[in-house]
């Protein structure tokens, strides 16, 4: 087997890109006449209600001393931050790895057990499905992309993050933003979403659309841990991925 073979499969996509004997078309009845096709434009159109951006207080005397600084300062005070109280119990805080100048930033939920012992997000189970959904498109961890998570500490037994602790840590993700510059964010999963769009709207309806956070073009799939657990949805990610790849060559 291939190694393109081994990713797709991976991704539980093998049989889909396996190429079938050639056998004589069925004799069908004309076809009706096709839809006609949504136009291409039409996929970009912002969300209803949606603003393009989550609401950060920049009033906020340390959200604004944040977006100040460069990596090294970035680095240290993310280490050293106690603003949430998730410090106290995690092992330790995982900023996110890869390119600093990368084309595509990917933001995933939060460290888990795994990464909380590595410091490198999506390092378990849910990041192996991740690099090979990247090595089905031709990237790789740390090569043109860049991972991080919303916080950047675990939360005990992995239970969702609470909004003051997003908002305690929202302006980390955002200045790794600023300084990254990245062509296009892919935001995974629901706490991704919510944070980059603020919104609640469910990752079914805001998938295949291109938005924006901060300006930067954004497209919502679903989490990698998500697609473990409900493989034909793996299908959808692989079609999230490969209209990311379209607007990125295309911007
Ligand atoms: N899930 C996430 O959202 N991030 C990780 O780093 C690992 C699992």
């Amino acid at each position: 087997m291939s190694r393109r073979e081994t990713y797709l499969e991976e991704m539980g996509l093998g049989p889909v890109w396996k190429l079938r004997e050639k056998r004589e078309p069925p004799k069908a009845p004309a076809a009706p006449p096709a839809a006609p096709r949504r136009p291409a434009q039409q996929r970009f159109d912002p969300v209803p209600g949606i603003k393009g951006s989550a609401k950060l207080d920049l009033a906020d005397d340390r959200a604004a001393r944040i977006l100040k600084m460069d990596w090294p300062e970035l680095k240290s005070a993310v280490a050293s931050c106690e603003a949430c109280g998730l410090r106290k119990t995690c092992t330790q805080t995982v900023f996110g790895v890869g390119d600093e100048n990368a084309d595509w930033l990917l933001v995933g939920e939060a460290p888990g057990a795994e990464e909380d012992a590595r410091g490198e997000p999506f390092v378990g189970q849910a990041g192996r499905l991740l690099d090979n959904m990247l090595a089905a498109i031709g990237l790789k961890r740390g090569e043109n992309v860049y991972i991080c998570n919303v916080l950047k500490c675990r939360p005990p037994g992995n239970r969702n993050p609470e909004p003051f602790e997003v908002a305690q840590c929202s302006p980390h993700l955002l200045r790794q933003l600023e300084l990254i510059k990245p062509k296009l964010i892919l935001a995974m999963g629901r706490f991704a979403v919510q944070t980059l769009l603020g919104t609640e709207a469910s990752i079914a309806s805001l998938r295949g659309r291109l938005h924006r956070y901060q300006g930067v073009p954004l497209i919502v799939t679903y989490h990698p841990a998500y697609l473990l657990r409900n493989l034909p949805d793996k299908a959808k990610a692989w079609e999230d991925l490969c209209f990311a790849r379209r607007a990125i060559a295309a911007l």
